[in-house]
């Protein structure tokens, strides 16, 4: 049975109150026991059929573990990092595939980069592993850490694991600016990260795997709101899949608008914000295609360039945070 397990998640934040991120008022998060908020995210992620149908029948043939292990580590330990060579979000997150014992086997052989869907090529590869720093953990919302997580799977490893061989030929293939159905055109050859921006392209195989894995969280979300709330997990709330939905059409729309070069966002806030809007629209005619309207509802509002700003200094004081005391992982940083 497939599980998203998290490591390192410590419970309660005792300092809440006194908190100087609490106490300007800055901090969008209300004060959760972090194991409960982890765990309820991993039964989340696993209620989509694409998600545990991937964990347990994956590349690496259904053998155990049929577990997928999220780590959550702080800044410092991430500095220092040899293997923290390719960045999802700066630090936020990655994935790796790792081996039975979950030791991450980070640097896949060259066999597989070229053929990203079959690591069963490696007999060692038994699962994948993610990696999330913690001041995101903290101080972002339950569905902005399911939609980092559905960035993990669907974008990379199990984007690869989805897409057909001709569809990953084709992307191995590509050349010139990728032309979706809206300006600008991300570029491969330039861009930040390859898988990136063919998950940002609205008319790629990889972006329509992104989309379906978020609707089906989306879905599973909604199905856990006013529900009972299990003991050790956390109440899912109307607004934890606005949230979803909003990580997700933040990512996308920042990749395009800037190649992957995200820091570059914070210049063409206006671009980030048309790029938004242009997925926001498709997206609700996705899940009108996908027979979920109920969830039309919870898609959230056009923005703006002063909401891209916005969201941009929110992320930065989370990270510059992430120097001090991550609660979740470790009182002193490290
Ligand atoms: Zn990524
Ligand atoms: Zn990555």
């Amino acid at each position: 049975m497939a599980v998203v397990a998290f490591e390192n998640a410590r419970s309660v934040n005792a300092y809440y109150t006194w908190d100087p991120r609490v106490l300007l008022g800055v901090n969008a998060v209300a004060n959760q026991n972090y194991r409960h908020k982890a765990d309820t995210i991993g039964d989340l992620l696993i209620a989509s059929n694409r998600i545990s149908n991937y964990i347990d029948n994956g590349p690496w043939g259904g053998g155990a573990p049929q577990e997928v292990r999220v780590r959550l580590h702080t800044v410092k330990e991430t500095i220092p990092n040899p293997h923290v060579n390719h960045f999802c979000f700066g630090t936020i997150s990655q994935i790796s595939y790792a081996t039975a014992a979950h030791a991450v086997t980070w640097g896949i052989p060259a066999a597989l980069q070229v053929i990203p869907g079959v690591p069963a090529a490696n007999a060692a590869i038994a699962t994948v592993h993610i990696e999330m720093d913690s001041w995101y953990f903290e101080n972002y919302p339950l569905g902005f850490c399911a939609g980092m997580l559905c960035h993990e799977f669907a974008v990379h490893c199990m984007g690869d694991f989805l897409m057909t061989g001709r569809q990953r030929a084709a992307e191995n293939f590509h050349q010139g600016p990728l032309v979706g159905s809206w300006a600008p055109n991300a570029n491969p050859l330039t861009a930040g990260q390859i898988d990136h921006v063919f998950a940002s392209c609205d008319l790629q195989p990889r972006y329509r795997q992104y989309r379906a894995t978020v609707i089906e969280v989306a879905q599973a979300m909604a199905a856990a709101v006013g529900g009972v709330v299990a003991p050790g997990r956390v109440a899912v709330v109307a607004n934890d899949v606005t949230d979803l939905f909003r990580c997700y059409l933040m990512d996308v729309a920042s990749i395009q608008a800037t190649n992957d070069h995200r820091a570059k966002g914070l210049t063409r806030p206006a671009v980030v914000a048309t790029c938004f809007n242009n997925h926001r629209a498709a997206l609700i005619v996705a899940l009108g295609a996908a027979g979920a309207n109920a969830l039309i509802a919870r898609v959230p509002p056009v923005i703006t360039a002063a909401t891209v700003t916005g969201n941009f200094f929110y992320l930065a004081s989370s990270l510059l945070w992430g120097f001090l005391p991550n609660y979740s992982k470790s009182w002193w940083g490290y």
